[in-house]
């Protein structure tokens, strides 16, 4: 599904899910997500399975966290808050804010020691930053959506090379470094992913590897 298939989608499930007096707010929101695959997850999941069963709408997304390209999102609708998992490929569904994480996977995975801790650290919701799409957000890798530091998923066509230095997804180190004519079979890509382990990958870093960004900053504080 194409992003604008994915929006036209969800603002059919809205014309029978969201309440009709609040439906040009609520579609103005999602239309400022139009780029962001992570959010339109999220408003398609709500507007296909309302939580409550009945009309409502996403007033605000919020970001709780971030960690490899994974979201864990709340949207406060006019009737509660709502956690979800969102990554490009899709959202999940977690349940109302105040009953916290209940799956221990998803807690260890964002690194919440227990789910007390964590209702205790979003009791004040306001203190959370609002989702801002990938794209604009130059923190993040703008194509993989995994943040400064971490690896990029494998494929993503913004990782660096630790061989040769290049564009890992156009060089030819995945053929001479695994001595292949072709790289095709799942296998193939797994061995070669483990010597890549193994050589160490560059991870995302956002003044470096996007010298267009990079050259946005040193702009906006030269001006300063
Ligand atoms: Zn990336
Ligand atoms: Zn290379």
């Amino acid at each position: 599904m194409t992003l604008s298939e994915k929006i036209k989608e969800i603002k059919l499930l809205m014309q029978y899910a969201a309440p009709e007096e609040h439906l040009k707010k609520l579609t103005d929101l999602v239309e400022r997500y139009e780029t962001d695959l992570i959010a339109l997850n999220v408003f398609h999941n709500f507007y296909s399975y309302l939580p409550e069963a009945e009309n409502d709408g996403i007033k605000i997304i919020r970001q709780l966290k971030n960690r490899q390209g994974a979201f864990l999102l709340c949207a406060t609708t006019n009737i509660d808050d709502y956690l979800y998992v969102s990554t490009s490929e899709e959202a999940i569904f977690l349940g109302p804010l105040k009953e916290g994480i209940n799956d221990r996977e998803v807690l260890d995975y964002f690194g919440f020691t227990d789910n007390k801790n964590f209702i205790e650290k979003y009791r004040d919701l306001a203190e959370f930053p609002v989702h801002i799409p990938i794209a604009l957000n130059a923190g993040l890798c703008p194509i993989c959506a995994v943040a400064s530091g971490e690896n990029h998923t494998l494929g993503c066509p913004v990782e660096i090379c630790p061989w040769c230095g290049g564009q890992l997804t156009n060089c030819a180190c995945k053929f001479t470094k695994s001595g292949r004519k072709e790289i095709s079979r799942e296998s193939h890509i797994d061995s070669f992913e483990e010597k890549l382990e193994k050589k160490g990958r560059i991870p995302f870093n956002p003044g470096k590897d996007l010298p267009g960004f990079n050259k946005l900053n040193t702009k906006v504080t030269s001006n300063e």
